[in-house]
């Protein structure tokens, strides 16, 4: 069997709800299982009525919600069949506005919230499923909640991995026996009691992955809205070209580092089973994409010992300078288990003799974090960073490439130098204006200019 996950502008409208179709027809004898993001768009117009129940207005949130109900409406009236998920639709719609009615003027609970945000996946897949069995294709809509149990850290909740495959095994597996397509949803879950979480933005990618290992896919397909997986974002290189095939390794970190074309977290479930991931355009079908594979199968890097180049804005690095850390032992540990008592992650990590840089992307709970710092040494923060990631595993053989990247960088301040252990990706921090323009030079020294 393959899994095919389609992403947001892969199920916009109409015209890419046919394009998918097509697209899993002409897989129909690899058993495909689908796995759909919400209509682009709609999982932001979710969390915003967040936003409009906070501020108490009524009228506001029964428009919203109209709307999102209307886009739904309008792609089921351009596209033959999926009016079968309409009523449904009509009803959860109807649901979710009594439910946030009853919560105006506050601010919603995170588990509220991953409910709330969870219906943009349970909508699009209806519309999906009928347009699917409509041209004749057995689609079989399921409910993904009770498969993918999680833990309940709402917003970036855990599959519970065993669980998962279990039930995976024994829900999916005899549709795709008795030639089913299912057609289910990524990025949603629900904790072993029921109550819906999510894997946080971007999610769906990590769904998928997790269906795969579990039913031990040939190959899982992400299909999107490039070519496949480049060497740097095309929105801020335009001259970015496709990758033929990259490592586990690779588009874990270029991912980890802002490369938003695959969730970070979705090669970790097919390492070991050494499943391959395909990226696909879902609008130009016949090209080849990228093909994400174990290392070993990777000989082929190009004439550029890099791969691709990322990077992530609204970063905060923390210092903190401790002189008593000189010569002593276990302060690196205190210092640490900071982080993990208010649940911050770090990203990057820079340490001297008696200083350390660490970034953190989430500003929410920096506050704590930087009042127990202090009491460790002194510290100061400096916001507005961004990461940039250059990533390959040619970094490990090829000799002298820090001199050229840093060369490549100036004019611009470059901050908090790492080299990752795995060695194939270097990061370094520099003020989040100058992001753009370091990709734009570092691009041009490693792939040649527009
Ligand atoms: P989907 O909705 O299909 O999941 P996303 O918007 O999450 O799609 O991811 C696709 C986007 O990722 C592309 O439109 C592109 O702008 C961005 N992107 C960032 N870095 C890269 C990269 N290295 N290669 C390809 N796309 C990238
Ligand atoms: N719809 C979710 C989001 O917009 C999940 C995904 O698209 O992967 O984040
Ligand atoms: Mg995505």
């Amino acid at each position: 069997m393959i899994v095919c996950k389609f992403g947001g502008t892969s199920v916009a409208d109409a015209a890419a709800i046919e394009r998918l179709v097509r697209i899993v027809a002409a897989r129909a004898a690899e058993r495909p299982l689908v796995v759909v993001s919400a209509l682009a768009g709609v999982t932001d117009g979710l969390l915003r009525l967040a936003m409009t129940v906070h501020q108490g207005d009524e009228k506001a949130l029964g428009a919203d919600i109209e709307a999102l109900l209307l886009r739904h409406e309008t792609v089921a009236l351009e596209l033959p069949g999926a009016e079968a998920g309409v009523d449904a639709i009509r009803l959860e719609a109807t649901a979710l506005h009594s439910t946030l009615v009853a919560a105006l003027g506050r601010r919603l609970r995170p588990a509220e919230l991953d409910e709330v945000a969870g219906h943009g996946e349970l909508w699009s897949s209806r519309l999906v499923a009928g347009a699917m069995a409509n041209a004749g294709l057995p689609a079989a809509w399921t409910d993904i909640r009770p498969i993918m149990v999680t833990d309940d850290r709402f917003g970036r909740a855990t599959p519970y991995v065993q669980v998962v495959n279990n039930r995976a095994r024994e829900c999916l597996k005899p549709l795709l026996e008795g030639d089913l397509i299912p057609v289910t949803q990524g990025f949603i879950g629900a904790t072993a009691d029921g109550v819906p979480t999510t894997f946080g933005r971007g999610g769906s990618d990590f769904s998928a992955a997790l269906l795969g290992a579990a039913l031990g896919a040939e190959r899982v397909e992400i299909w999107t809205d490039v070519d496949g997986l480049m060497t740097a974002d095309p929105r801020i290189v335009p001259s970015a070209r496709t990758l033929a095939a990259a490592s586990y390794e690779e588009a874990a970190e270029l991912a980890t580092f802002g490369a938003k074309v695959l969730h970070p977290a979705t090669a970790m479930p097919l390492v070991r089973a050494g499943i391959p991931i395909v990226v696909l355009n879902s609008t130009r079908p016949e090209l080849p994409g990228t093909t994400i594979e174990p290392a070993a199968e990777l000989e082929r890097i190009g004439d550029s010992p890099i791969r691709s180049i990322s990077w992530k804005r609204g970063i905060t690095v923390i210092n903190v300078r401790a002189p008593r850390m000189l010569g002593a032992y276990g302060f690196l540990r205190t210092m640490f288990e900071v982080f993990e008592r208010h649940e911050v992650v770090v990203d990057v990590l820079a340490s001297g003799e008696i200083s350390v840089s660490l970034t953190v992307e989430d500003p929410a709970r920096l506050e704590p974090v930087v009042r127990e710092l202090g009491e460790l040494g002194e510290v100061w923060t400096e916001d507005r960073r961004a990461i940039v990631a250059v990533v390959g595993i040619g970094l490990r053989r090829t000799p002298g490439l820090a001199s050229r990247i840093f060369g490549a960088v100036q004019p611009a301040n470059v901050e908090v130098i790492s080299q990752g252990a795995s060695a194939i990706n270097m990061t370094f921090v520099v003020r989040e204006e100058d992001g753009p323009d370091v990709v734009r030079r570092l691009h041009a020294e490693f792939f040649g200019a527009a």
